[in-house]
C-alpha cells in the first residue's frame, strides 16, 4: 500500500516498481558474489605471494652471507700473511735456523682463522641461513703454509632457504681465500738458478752486431753536426759512407746535417727517430743473425 502510494506520488506504476525492485535485487546479489570471489582469490594468492617474497628475501640473505664470509676470510688471510712476514723477519734477525716448522702454518692457524671468522660474522652466523650455524662451518680443506708460502683457507658450509621446497632445498657453498704470505721470494734460490743461465748480451733495434759490454763505444751515440756539402767526404769509424736517413733525409737540400761515428745515415733533425737508440738485453741464443761486435764481442 505504501509502495503504491510512493508510486503514485512519484508517478510510477506498480509494474515499474516491481521492475526496479528486481534490478536492485540483481545488483545486490551480484555485489555479494563479487566480494566472495575476492576473498577466495586472496586466500589462495596472498600466501603464495608472501611465500615467494620471503624466499626471495632469503636468497638475498644467502648472497649477503657469502659476501660477509669472503670479507671475513680476506681480513683474516691478510693478517696471517703479515704474521708470516713477522715470523720470517724475527727468524732472520735472531738468527734462528728455519727448522721447517712454522707457528703460522698448520692446525694452530686454522683455529685462529676459525675464531677470527666467527667473531667477524657474530650473531648472523647462528640466526642466518647457514645450516647448523658455527658448527656447520668446515675448515678441513684449508692448507695454510704447508710446504710453501701459500695461504689457502677454505670454508665449506650449507645454506638453506626459510621454507624448504623441492628444487630449493639446502645446498653447499664454499668460501675461499688464496694468497701468498708476505715473505717475498728466496733470493738465494734465484742466485743458484742464475749460475746455470746463459750469457746476456746487448743489441740495438736495427743493429747487425751484438755487444758483450754495455759500455762499448759502438753502443754510444756521438752525434756530430757537419755541412751537407762535406758529407761526401765524411766517413764513419767503420770507413763507410753516409747516406740520407730513411725517416728525415728525403727533404734535405742544404745546411747542416747530423751524423754519428758508427752510423751510416745523415739526418736533417737532431730529434729524428733514427738518431735514437734503444738497447735491449737478450740471451745470447736469441741474437739471431747478428755478428759479435768488433769492439767488445
Ligand atoms: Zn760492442
Ligand atoms: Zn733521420
Amino acid at each position: 500500500m505504501k509502495c503504491r502510494q510512493i508510486g503514485v506520488v512519484k508517478g510510477t506504476s506498480y509494474k515499474e516498481y516491481k521492475k526496479i525492485k528486481r534490478t536492485l535485487l540483481q545488483v545486490a546479489q551480484k555485489g555479494v558474489s563479487l566480494s566472495a570471489s575476492i576473498t577466495v582469490e586472496a586466500s589462495i594468492v596472498l600466501p603464495l605471494f608472501i611465500f615467494f617474497f620471503t624466499n626471495i628475501m632469503m636468497a638475498f640473505n644467502i648472497i649477503k652471507m657469502q659476501c660477509d664470509m669472503e670479507a671475513a676470510l680476506h681480513q683474516t688471510g691478510n693478517e696471517l700473511a703479515l704474521f708470516a712476514f713477522d715470523e720470517r723477519c724475527a727468524e732472520g734477525t735472531l738468527g734462528i735456523e728455519d727448522d721447517g716448522v712454522s707457528t703460522v702454518s698448520g692446525a694452530l692457524s686454522v683455529f685462529y682463522v676459525k675464531g677470527k671468522v666467527e667473531s667477524y660474522l657474530g650473531e648472523e652466523l647462528e640466526k642466518g641461513c647457514v645450516t647448523d650455524g658455527r658448527a656447520g662451518l668446515s675448515y678441513l680443506p684449508s692448507k695454510i703454509m704447508l710446504g710453501n708460502d701459500i695461504i689457502d683457507i677454505v670454508i665449506d658450509y650449507k645454506v638453506h632457504p626459510l621454507i624448504s621446497l623441492i628444487c630449493f632445498e639446502e645446498f653447499p657453498v664454499e668460501a675461499r681465500y688464496y694468497g701468498h704470505a708476505w715473505t717475498g721470494y728466496d733470493i738465494s734460490e734465484g742466485a743458484a738458478a742464475d749460475e746455470n743461465e746463459e750469457e746476456m748480451v746487448y743489441v740495438t733495434e736495427h743493429g747487425e752486431v751484438y755487444h758483450r759490454d754495455i759500455n762499448c763505444n759502438h753502443l754510444k751515440l756521438s752525434i756530430r753536426s757537419v755541412s751537407l756539402d762535406d758529407i761526401e767526404k765524411e766517413r764513419s769509424m767503420d770507413g763507410s759512407k753516409y747516406y740520407p736517413c730513411e725517416y728525415c733525409g728525403g727533404s734535405i737540400s742544404g745546411g747542416n746535417v747530423f751524423i754519428t761515428d758508427y752510423g751510416i745515415r745523415y739526418h736533417s733533425s737532431v730529434n729524428c727517430a733514427g738518431l735514437k737508440r734503444k738497447i735491449y738485453t737478450v740471451p745470447i741464443s736469441e741474437v739471431g743473425g747478428r755478428r759479435p761486435c768488433s769492439g767488445c764481442g
